[in-house]
């Protein structure tokens, strides 16, 4: 059977790598900790199902999502574990959230009322952990509501709070003072919650990838690692303190080789002009497929082993690479490696950087366009 015919550039997805990310983070913990990682957004651009099933097999709590369909594909896929749905939800998903078993994050009284209503009319109990509010003001019950929080579940017993979680907004930057008063806020919430007699409290979580490698969990016994997991670091400074390995990797095949006068141009605009006669290698990747326009002039590839710079625009479905120092010639049909990389050849920090974003950015919307090839 024919399938659909494509260009040639693929995502090699390691799950071995995926493995040893997870033990290696493992490592910089104390032993107790349970972990969740986070697998929204098709595991960061990973695949959802396939990602969860190994990490499954390593030994996981459960899993971050934020929408109930990643759930659906979960539980279809026979994961039974228990689900966060992380990022809050509407009123509507709660049918959903029941049938798929999922624990909601519940971010705000308005919520807590939403899940209070419904269960207490349909005589159901559920899971919930709160989630405060600590300093980043995104999602979260703010300190000045938890009272009120407290009350609705005081009068909702259906309702069984066991987890209580934030969220770091520069867990990243291991000295950024908003990370310990963020940390203090929800240790002072957690003290008064616990104060009021509510029991079943289990789990206490505040670290991302950023805090379990510079604050080694921030004093909680559940962590939701999301980059990490998959290869990358949270900032260039994380790399001292753990040896991670890429997960995702993009390849494509050398469509065409060109070479170009001297002064010719090269790509729309022209962006780059040839100084001196110039050999280029075309690749059939570009901004559709998720790799940034804003590497134009400034990405890099790795052809033979060697850093080659991309020359010109990055257009839709192509990119050039100059290739002038390559001998002999490179010739159409090798391979070129765009991301990732066993020995981490073209590191995603580094190209993200470039591109002006983060690697999460990268990954997500590579993610979403390519074929993965799973190994
Ligand atoms: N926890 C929550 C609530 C999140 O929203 C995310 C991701 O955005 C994570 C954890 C994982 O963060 P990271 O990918 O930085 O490890």
């Amino acid at each position: 059977e024919a399938g659909p015919i494509r260009w040639s550039r693929w995502l090699e997805i390691d799950l071995g790598a995926l493995r040893a990310n997870l033990r290696a983070l493992k490592g910089l913990l104390p032993p107790e900790t349970a972990l969740l990682p986070v697998v929204k957004s098709e595991a960061y651009g990973h695949g959802l199902v396939e990602v969860a099933r190994v990490l499954a097999q390593e030994g996981v709590y459960g899993f971050g999502i934020s929408e109930p369909e990643e759930a659906f594909r979960l539980r279809r896929a026979g994961l039974a574990l228990p689900i966060l749905l992380l990022s809050g939800f509407e009123r509507h998903w709660l049918p959903e959230i029941v049938q798929l078993r999922l624990i909601p994050a519940v971010a705000s009284v308005k919520m807590l009322e939403a899940v209070a209503d419904f269960t207490r009319k349909k005589a159901l109990s559920l899971e919930i952990h709160l989630k405060l509010e600590t300093g980043m003001h995104r999602l979260g019950i703010a300190p000045q509501e938890v009272p009120r929080a407290l009350e609705i579940l005081k009068a909702n017993p259906q309702l069984q709070v066991t987890g209580l979680m934030t969220h770091l907004a520069a867990a990243e930057n291991p000295e950024d003072p908003l990370t310990r008063e963020q940390i203090a806020l929800f240790e002072e919430l957690k003290r008064k919650i616990l104060s009021q007699g509510l029991s079943g409290i289990r789990f206490f979580h505040l670290a991302n990838s950023g805090g379990i490698i510079f604050l080694r969990g921030a004093g909680g016994n559940l962590v939701r690692p999301g980059l990490s997991l998959y290869g990358a670091y949270p900032s260039f400074r994380a790399r001292a303190y753990v040896k991670l390995k890429p997960v995702m990797t993009l390849k494509a095949r050398v469509l065409e080789v060109k070479e170009v006068p001297a002064g010719g141009a090269v790509g729309y605009g022209p962006l780059y002009r040839a100084r001196k006669r110039e050999r280029l290698a075309l690749v059939p990747v570009g901004y559709d497929d998720g790799y940034p326009r804003a590497l134009s002039n400034k990405g890099f590839a790795v052809l033979r082993g060697q850093r080659v710079p991309l020359r010109g625009a990055v257009s839709m479905r192509t990119l050039a690479l100059g290739v002038s120092g390559l001998e002999p010639p490179v010739n159409p049909g090798e391979e070129v490696l765009l991301l990732g990389g066993p020995k981490e050849e073209v590191p995603a920090d580094e190209l993200a950087q470039l591109a002006g974003t983060i690697s999460y950015e990268l990954f997500c919307r590579l993610g979403k366009s390519l074929e993965r090839r799973y190994r």
